[in-house]
């Protein structure tokens, strides 16, 4: 069997876009499940709003998300091809020189809307003769290359493997540019040469392309080439249901791996929006995914990105993570954060940072909430009690009870959880008073606060040495 060939072909002019994202990933999905190949082509011929940067930052999220291409390309590359081609189409007669310019196109344009007609190229430079082109030539304008639309435009039906046929009764289209006056292709031109070219056998792309595509079912036919089958997928839309939006929140992958998504968690919410195993199951590894993706399981209709879905897998992957994992993913953010001094990161050391944030994880979704997470900021230094803990500090035992436990501690290397709990008790006995007595101005003392996680974990997390210091500081 022919190895199945698919593409992602991002046009590098801003930061990935989940909806991208996405179509990247199914792409992938389907490579993977067919052990095909998956070829990311950036499409990068519109060099004004394309920029070496977004190319770089679009592989760096690609390869953020696990997703691995197995060839590349550039279309700014392959000008040569596109520009051979097109010519070839004008010495067969399929294709024309125009030399409207812009200006003129964008006034005959506003009259066609002035006056209720379709705003398309009217086809004027159709049939020019060598003299009419020579004259244009002389008055030093450059060319486009236009192609040629059939005459009778045959109603155009477009295969779609997700949605079954789709007819378009006639396209509201003239006929359209393949080569821009400064000798770059245009999308739907580039697109098909490199489809073909690429021996791309199935292209998935989102349905804003449709009439792209549509479009693109004329340039296969005259060049004679075999079409690739086609599938579109349904939209990605904000929670108000309108077009997903910045207004909303974050729509870049950038953003998202900047605000601490994991991006498992990205991967798992993307697969589920537009695909679905057809039962309950929601959260997937990567391998589970490719074994159950099916184009038959497709959903075709518009998909909400739900933030607070994504939150939820986040959550969700940060309690699962191997903590080796998490350890590693959470660091750049302690250390990258202003509320988190350098100094204090460095005193709490690899192994307690570690113990720490396994026990603070269960609470956070996104890691960049690490930062301002109260639990976390117990075990850094500089700590303020608030009112209530001063509060529990001047209870008629409180000083009496952590000058004990001071005097159990000092001098001990390390201390286990059941140890915490077992000095608890003999100091409610020694001192003949409630537990309550004991624990809570221990943890006033010790996080500054009346309430946290577990108080025994904290302090076998802080260790001996760092409990007493705290202890005797509020003493
Ligand atoms: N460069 C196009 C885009 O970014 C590619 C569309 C396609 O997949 O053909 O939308
Ligand atoms: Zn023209």
């Amino acid at each position: 069997m022919k190895t199945k060939r698919v593409r992602f072909a991002p046009s590098p002019t801003g930061w990935l876009h989940v909806g991208g994202a996405r179509t990247a990933l199914f792409n992938w999905l389907f490579a993977k499940k067919h052990e095909g190949k998956l070829i990311l082509r950036i499409e990068d011929t519109d060099v004004e709003r394309s920029s070496e940067e977004y190319t770089d930052s679009i592989k760096e999220d690609l390869k953020w998300l696990g997703i691995k291409w197995d060839e590349y390309y550039r279309q700014s590359d392959r000008l040569e091809i596109y520009e051979r081609y097109a010519r070839k189409l004008v010495h067969e007669g399929k294709a024309y020189h125009c030399y409207c310019t812009e200006e003129e196109l964008e006034e005959r344009r506003k009259k066609a809307i002035e006056e209720g007609r379709p705003p398309v190229y009217d086809g004027r430079c159709r049939n020019l003769t060598e003299e009419e082109k020579k004259r244009f030539e002389d008055e030093g304008r450059e060319p486009t290359i236009r192609f040629k639309l059939p005459e009778q435009q045959p109603h155009v039906v477009v295969p779609d493997e997700i949605k079954g046929d789709i007819e378009f009764d006639s396209l509201t289209t003239g006929d359209f540019v393949i080569l821009k006056s400064d000798g770059t292709p245009s999308y739907n031109f580039a697109c098909v040469l490199d489809d073909h070219l690429m021996e791309i056998s199935f292209v998935l792309r989102a349905e804003d392309h449709l009439t792209n595509t549509a479009k693109q079912m004329f340039l296969y036919e005259a060049l004679g080439f075999e079409q690739p089958k086609f599938g579109h997928l349904s939209m990605l839309l904000g929670p108000d249901k309108s077009k997903l939006s910045k207004r909303s929140g974050a729509t870049s992958v950038r953003e998202f791996r900047k605000n601490g998504y994991l991006p498992e968690a990205m991967v798992n919410h993307l697969a589920l929006l537009g695909w679905s195993s057809k039962d309950q199951q929601e959260i997937f590894s990567r391998e589970e995914l490719i074994e159950k993706f099916s184009l038959d399981n497709i959903v075709d209709s518009p998909q909400v990105f739900d933030r607070e879905k994504l939150d939820w897998f986040n959550g969700q992957y940060i309690k699962e993570v191997e903590l080796e994992r998490f350890v590693e993913l959470a660091t750049p953010f302690l250390e990258g954060s202003e509320s988190v001094d350098e100094a204090s990161l460095k005193e709490l050391g690899d192994e307690r940072l570690r113990r720490a944030l396994d026990l603070v994880r269960p609470s956070v979704s996104k890691l960049s909430e690490l930062v301002d997470n109260e639990d976390m900021a117990i075990f850094f230094e500089g700590l303020e009690l608030t009112d209530e803990a001063e509060e529990v500090l001047s209870w008629e035992d409180s000083d009496r009870v952590l000058r004990a436990i001071v005097t159990r501690f000092s001098g001990m290397e390390e201390l286990t959880p059941e140890e915490v709990s077992e000095s608890v008790k003999e100091t409610k006995e020694e001192i003949d008073t409630g537990y309550k007595q004991v624990y809570k101005p221990l943890r006033a003392a010790v996080t500054g606060k009346i309430s946290g996680p577990e108080i025994k974990e904290v302090i076998s997390i802080l260790g001996p040495e760092k409990t007493v210091n705290r202890i005797n500081s509020v003493l």
